[in-house]
């Protein structure tokens, strides 16, 4: 997969060794020529405190979707335990439209590895997983090449830099379940167990992989640690906006002239992205409304969308700035059938585990489908609304309000094509047969 051409309004931090085109990884000669390393190197000299000091100084925030403070989620392992601490990479990138941690795994495996090694010596540890969706294969493959060569020149080993200490990392292949996202669920699958969520607390910090503390966080995050090790968490923090510090990649899909993935300061106004980074609306119509976060994320109308495109201010827009991946569509997009075929992907996705989101996102699945088919009734709009609420906040992890939230927004934001549907409804004809019925 090929990065963008670079837009000036980028200002590039994880992607700044990147040509365009670039089309080969950027092995270890050129990374470590390119300044590459030289983080861990400074790691290597600072205490355990410093390092999350400065991560802490950041304002680092998770680029998965949660948004945590990266600093904060270090500071909560316990050093002193007598257990083995472990560092997670999640990089099981899911979330529909996002395509962004795969640009890393693909093209700066290195990257990821020396944040992973930075992160582990922040927490004394001595063992990291890579857990990689399986259906990334060609990242995967990309991933165990810089690994074999971070091993090769002594990045990774017994004798991490000649320091004394240890460090090992290995990828851990994912099969395909969008619910291993999930931290809790992830650690099960990398257990060997089936991939459903832990009940939380306790939190991974206190006892993840294996039942030892853990630290669970997404490719993009520890990729963003280097440079910050590197130039200072002030340094880093200042790119974005108080308490959103640094830059993003977003992942730009849609009705759009240049959709891609792009490296963004956190803050930019989200307009911004729409209309010169992503080239506007394509062909010359109007926006109708944004997703700004992946599908989880509540949808946007074009008014409320002159905010910054950070982690707060689309908090305080009622939607989130999750995975980074922003769907624009124009005025022709059908919201009725859009909001089904988001529904009909929870509804595969959940893992059975919790009644609410089971049978929840189940039906609303059938009632979208229904409603977009013409055969829906004014009854069943306010039993999609009713529905997503009675799940948000009963659910067993996060899956259920990911996709009650987006119906919500939809049925409140764009009822009237919802009503228009029923409206201009013809009367219900199933579908027809596609085999002939047996008769016994
Ligand atoms: Fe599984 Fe959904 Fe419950 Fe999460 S919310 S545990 S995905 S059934």
């Amino acid at each position: 997969m090929l990065l963008n051409k670079p837009h000036p309004l980028e200002v590039k931090v994880l992607t700044r060794r990147y040509e365009y085109p670039q089309k080969e990884a950027i092995g270890v000669d050129e990374y470590v020529a390119k300044e590459g390393y030289e983080a861990l190197k400074k790691a290597l000299d600072m205490t355990p405190e410093a390092i999350i000091d400065e991560v802490k100084k950041s304002s680092l925030r998770g680029r998965g979707g949660a948004g945590f403070p990266t600093g904060l989620k270090w500071s909560f392992v316990d050093r002193k335990s007598p257990k083995p601490k472990y560092i997670v990479v999640n990089a099981d990138e899911g979330e529909p439209g996002t395509c962004k941690d795969r640009i890393i795994l693909e093209h700066e495996g290195h990257r990821l590895i020396e944040g992973c090694l930075i992160a582990g010596r922040a927490i004394g540890s001595n063992r990291g997983w890579i857990y990689i969706r399986g259906e990334y294969r060609t990242q995967i493959e990309a991933m165990d090449r810089a690994i074999a060569e971070a091993y090769a020149r002594g990045y990774l080993g017994d004798n991490v830099m000649g320091s004394g200490w240890a460090f090992h990392l290995s990828t851990h292949t994912g099969a395909g379940s969008y619910e291993c996202g999930e931290e809790s669920a992830l650690l099960e699958s990398l257990e060997g167990k089936r991939g459903n969520p832990r009940l939380k607390p306790p939190f991974p910090a206190t006892s993840g992989a294996f039942q030892c503390p853990t630290i669970v966080n997404n490719v993009e995050t520890y990729s963003a640690v280097p440079d910050i090790i590197l130039k200072g968490g002030d340094w880093y923090a200042a790119l974005g906006t108080p308490k959103n510090g640094g830059t993003r990649l977003v992942c730009l899909s849609g009705h759009l002239v240049t959709p891609g993935v792009y490296e963004v300061p956190l803050g930019i106004p989200l307009m911004t992205i729409i209309n010169e980074i992503g080239g506007g609306v394509w062909k010359g119509r109007k926006l109708k409304a944004v997703i700004p976060g992946g599908s989880s994320s509540p949808v946007l109308r074009p008014e409320e969308c002159d905010i910054p495109a950070d982690y707060d201010s689309l908090a305080k827009a009622g939607s989130m700035l999750g995975s980074g991946a922003t769907m624009v569509l124009d005025e022709t997009t059908d919201m009725v059938k859009l909001m089904a075929r988001i529904m009909k992907f929870y509804a595969h996705e959940s893992c059975g585990w919790c009644i609410p989101c089971r049978e929840g996102t189940a039906w609303l699945a059938k009632i979208l489908a229904r409603l977009d088919e013409g055969a829906g009734t004014k009854k069943d709009i306010d039993m999609v609304d009713e529905l997503a609420q009675g799940m948000m906040g009963r659910t067993f992890c996060a899956l259920g309000d990911a996709a009650a939230m987006p119906a919500m927004s939809f049925v409140k934001k764009f009822r009237g094509e919802f009503e228009a549907k029923i409206a201009n409804a013809k009367v219900y004809m199933p579908a027809p047969q596609t085999q002939p019925l047996v008769v016994l």
